[in-house]
């Protein structure tokens, strides 16, 4: 995989027949200490950040899969107008890559929380794909999409899928349990890579890469979310595929390899 064109809030690498960006959403500030030892204790922050109130700031990040045919494919679509301003930019990054949202005829989507699924609709309450078919999402995540009461209009289009369910050629939904009802990620096997979009299996990039077991207080069930998680890394390392993380620090794109007792991750380059 290479990259063939860099902007502040777009990056597009090719690989095989694919065409992959990494758009980005914005950003979230969080509460350091939503970051858990296995024990439950608060983990403790580099002396840098140990204060009352420090804050980490999350990456929101989509990708836009484009395959042969030319039809977009977009994992995650940000969060839309529904929380803070420092998201909801997807549409402004499209138009700085060059991207048509006409082009994007499926979403699929990593789970059902706001900063996942709410940029079907701009800040200012367009629909931001016209030409869209369908959103693909776990089965176990449709009560919850149709429970959203803003995105009423979009149920008829959602496209229930499983484990293991082919999305497009290449394109296969893989699960990754822990984080939320139905989380689930996607496999992209272009030929030359595998690439893993993981949707929320890291939130926290400067620590979860070295120290899997770290748990987010927002996942779920963190006993499976860090099991996924541990087994997820470890399978991302011995194959040597790419992984794509919703939180990752911007691109959000990268491979990992083992240091020390957890792994060290490599951005695209
Ligand atoms: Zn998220």
């Amino acid at each position: 995989m290479i990259i063939t064109t860099r902007h502040a809030n777009a990056l597009g690498c090719v690989s095989g027949s694919w065409r992959i960006w990494s758009l980005s959403d914005g950003y979230a500030d969080m509460p350091a200490n939503l970051l858990k030892e296995p024990d439950g204790r608060v983990h403790a922050l580099p002396r840098s950040l140990d204060q009352a109130g420090a804050m980490l700031r999350l990456s929101v990040n989509c990708f836009l899969l484009i395959g042969p045919n030319a039809e977009g494919i977009l994992i995650d679509c940000g969060a839309g107008g529904s929380w803070d301003p420092t998201m909801g930019h997807l549409e402004a990054a499209m138009a700085e890559a060059g991207i048509d949202p006409a082009s994007v005829t499926t979403v699929a989507m990593t789970h059902t929380h706001s900063d996942h699924i709410n940029g079907l609709l701009t800040p200012d309450g367009r629909e931001l794909f016209t030409n869209l078919g369908r959103i693909v999402i776990a089965s176990d995540a449709v009560e919850q999409f149709r429970a959203e009461k803003p995105l009423q209009r979009f149920a008829k289009l959602l496209a229930p899928v499983s484990d293991g369910e082919r999305l497009a050629d290449g394109l296969v939904a893989v699960a990754m349990p822990g984080h939320a009802r139905g989380h689930m990620g996607y496999r992209l096997s272009t030929g030359e890579d595998d690439l893993l979009f993981c949707g929320d299996v890291i939130h926290v990039h400067a620590a979860q890469f070295a120290r899997p077991e770290l748990t987010w207080t927002y996942d779920d069930n963190q006993t499976i979310a860090r099991a996924t998680r541990i087994r997820l890394l470890r399978q991302a390392a011995d194959a040597h595929s790419w992984l794509a993380g919703a939180h990752m620090t911007w691109p959000g794109i990268g491979r990992i390899a083992a240091d020390g007792p957890g792994y060290a991750f490599v951005p695209v380059a």
